[in-house]
């Protein structure tokens, strides 16, 4: 196990199946609601759905086609052994529950694979779909992730995501009751209007729900998305470098210990990134942040339960 002050991904993974295993990113076709107009046209006003992955950006494979080139990379690049197919473009649940068995089973029976992480809307977990996930999960590892961005609804709001906390509470309750799930929340540090103890309500929020993992992403700004336009106004600060890794610090105080840190910031593409610059220099911002808590001398979840820590407010 690695001495990192804070539960990586990586050394839950070693630990559960004794191996490196890392993630093949998967575009199964499927849309979203809040695109497809369903919901709404305009999608979340930070999304570009292009940002995804490399799987977004050219003609669309088959799932097995996909997984085979994803594990012939990462095979060569991370010398990994073992996959997990991360549906990860769009909403990967937004379709028919046939579809879906078909789609997460096509990928189940590629080489290497141990198990699914599939990403989605919290407003679109129906029963039958956490079912289908949760009968999968009895035999292999099985995440959803669940895009949750910030704990205040007014915020949720302003960044059109058209769901709100509530829903994110209630999808969450739901999965982690059928017990062969596992949870993760995305959650985005740096959106409009959010002070920085508004921004931490989401760890108070996330330890107290018993969420399995998080997901922690700088908000940083995408061409061709509502949040460019409103950042070219000046409207729309980014966060500087030193900011970003004292507040990811704060941030993994407040976390459980328990919960599995799938990511610490985020990169977009290189071409469509228009702020902050630093955030292509991901390594860096993750070598910083582990710097600072050496620095402070903490960890996650150093401060989880301190007794004003607004445990009762969700
Ligand atoms: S829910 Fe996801 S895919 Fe849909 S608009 Fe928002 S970020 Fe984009």
């Amino acid at each position: 196990m690695s001495d990192k002050r804070y539960y990586a991904f990586s050394d839950y993974l070693k630990g559960r199946f004794g191996c490196k295993v890392y993630k093949i990113s998967i575009d199964a076709g499927f849309t979203c609601p809040n695109r497809d107009g369903s919901m709404g046209e305009g999608g979340c006003i930070y999304c570009n759905n292009q940002g995804f992955s490399p799987n977004t950006r050219r003609e669309r494979a088959s799932i097995s086609e996909q997984t085979r080139r994803g594990a012939e990379f990462m095979r060569a690049r991370y010398k990994a052994e073992k996959f997990l197919a991360y549906f990860q473009a769009f909403t990967n649940t937004y379709a028919p529950l046939d579809t879906l068995r078909r789609s997460y089973s096509e990928a189940l029976a590629c080489e290497d694979i141990v198990g699914l992480s599939v990403g989605t809307r919290p407003d679109c977990v129906p029963d039958d779909v956490l079912d289908l996930l949760a009968s999968i999960g009895q035999n292999k590892e099985t995440w959803i992730e669940l895009g949750l961005q910030s704990a205040h609804d007014r915020t949720l709001e302003l960044i059109n995501r058209r769901h709100n906390v509530a829903s994110f509470i209630d999808a969450s309750r739901r999965a982690i009751d059928r017990g062969s799930l596992k949870i993760c929340g995305h959650i985005i540090l740096g959106l409009p209007g959010e002070t920085r103890d508004m921004m931490l309500d989401s760890a108070r929020l996330l330890s107290n729900l018993g969420v399995h993992g998080v997901k922690i992403h700088l908000l940083h700004i995408l061409k061709d998305t509502p949040l460019a336009d409103a950042h070219s106004r000046g409207e729309i600060p980014v966060f500087k470098f030193e900011e970003y890794v004292s507040l990811v610090c704060d941030y993994l105080e407040l976390l459980s210990p328990d919960i599995v840190i799938q990511r610490l910031t985020a990169d977009g593409p290189s071409d469509l990134l228009i702020a902050p610059a630093w955030a292509m220099e991901k390594k860096r911002a993750i070598d910083a942040i582990e710097k600072e808590l050496l620095k402070r001398d903490t960890r996650q979840g150093a401060r989880a339960s301190l007794p004003d820590a607004p445990h009762n407010a969700f």
